[in-house]
């Protein structure tokens, strides 16, 4: 074994004994409840696909035309030429969907926060994040150079703090005044609660800071038009950058930026990861724009009541078989364990029954906060969480 495989291994080791070892598990089937793992079937409370569209007629059918109008590959970045007619069209479904002016889509919701942030804020900028703000957040405010602070989680009282911090100390530059942008998430990925929104928009506007809101876990999931929370709490048109993915919810895969016209010009010129970078191949712009035609049409609003149901059965249950669960009406529903070799183990136990369901650990989630993260479809029927829930209260007693 050469030197590096000697050091790598040693670093391994170490995980496995943190129980922060991960391993990647081999899915031989589509995205839906139930799925195939080295030829066993499993109840999968897994995936961000909330609607159960990933495995969706309408959007493999948009997806297959779209390899046959325009092939399998985008062949360069948008700028040099390979802005094809599925990104624009998919830009327009969702400047349209959202209520704001353009639209800009990006390969993933990783790289449209690393171009934003980057491209809005640097030195000289102050950055006040919360302190639960996804990993693509977190790189992009380290990749920036402004200035970071992070305030307590959904702690109005912290955020007003840092921002009373950040008028004092915004560094004037050359050529513009300093910016101060906050970023947070509507409904946090790893809690499955919800940001104090009204609130937010009443301190960003106060002090003259932007807001920019990561709905990547809400968009087609709240609202009365389902664009997110910062329609169900009304002040969409006061956040200057909204962002999301079209990976969960929508079923396909990419990022965006939403707002204002300036703004989508702006990061079409700064964005980093949206010049560098090879176009979203044109199927998945085409799955995305017919995932928001489905999300926007009675069926959306169908799979969206129903998705509450679930949601309400399997909580219900769980709170019957003794778990403590927080008091949102959220997909995402987190059972908090501690202890990372205690969820590692809980994690096998289920995948013993048939369960797929991970834990998730540092750095994910805080060292001791370990949890496994159950998510929930519209598309699981009753059968399914009788099954689910029959599973987790024999781990509570067992605990
Ligand atoms: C998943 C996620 C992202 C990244 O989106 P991808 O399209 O998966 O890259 C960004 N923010 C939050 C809160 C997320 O949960």
């Amino acid at each position: 074994m050469s030197r590096i495989d000697d050091e790598l291994s040693d670093e391994l080791k170490t995980l496995r004994a943190e129980g922060l070892f991960r391993q990647l598990r081999c899915i031989d089937s589509p995205q839906s409840p139930r799925v195939n793992m080295a030829g066993r079937p499993f109840l999968n409370f897994s995936s961000n696909d909330y609607l159960g569209l990933a495995n969706h007629p309408l959007l493999k059918e948009a997806a297959i035309k779209a390899i046959e109008r325009f092939g399998a590959g985008a062949g360069a970045s948008r700028l040099v030429s390979g802005s094809l007619a599925p990104h624009h069209e998919l830009e327009e479904s969702l400047a349209a969907f959202k209520g704001v002016e353009a639209a800009l889509c990006f390969s993933t919701g990783y790289t449209a926060a690393l171009g934003a942030i980057t491209a809005l804020v640097g030195k000289g900028d102050i950055l006040i994040l919360d302190k639960l703000v996804h990993a693509s957040i977190v790189d992009a405010a380290r990749l920036s150079g402004a200035t970071l602070r992070v305030f307590t989680h959904n702690d109005l009282g912290s955020l007003e703090k840092k921002l009373q911090w950040a008028v004092s100390h915004a560094e004037k530059s050359a050529n513009r005044k300093a910016r101060v942008l906050i970023v947070t998430e509507s409904l946090f990925s790893m809690d499955g609660d919800l940001a104090p929104l009204r609130n937010l928009a009443d301190l960003k506007d106060k002090y003259g800071a932007w807001l920019m809101l990561d709905e990547a876990h809400a968009s087609g999931l709240y609202g009365e038009r389902r664009r997110g929370l910062a329609e169900e709490f009304g002040v969409a048109n006061r956040i200057e950058i909204q962002m999301g993915t079209l990976g969960k919810a929508l079923g396909s895969a990419g990022g965006y930026i939403a707002g204002s016209r300036p703004l989508i010009e702006l990061l079409i010129n700064r964005a980093r990861s949206f010049i560098f970078s090879t176009a979203p191949v044109p199927s998945a712009a085409a799955a995305a724009t017919a995932a928001i035609g489905v999300v926007r049409s009675a069926e959306g609003e169908h799979l969206r009541q129903r998705l509450w149901t679930v949601v309400e059965q399997v909580k219900r249950g769980l709170v019957d078989a003794g778990y403590v669960l927080p008091p949102v009406r959220s997909a995402i529903i987190p059972l908090i364990l501690g202890n990372e070799q205690n969820a590692t183990v809980a994690a096998d136990l289920l995948h013993k029954r048939g369960l797929f369901l991970p834990a998730i650990r540092f750095p994910t989630v805080p060292r001791g906060k370990a949890r496994l993260r159950l998510t929930v479809s519209a598309t699981h029927t009753a059968a399914d969480i009788s099954e689910l829930i029959a599973a987790l209260a024999e781990l509570k007693q067992r605990s």
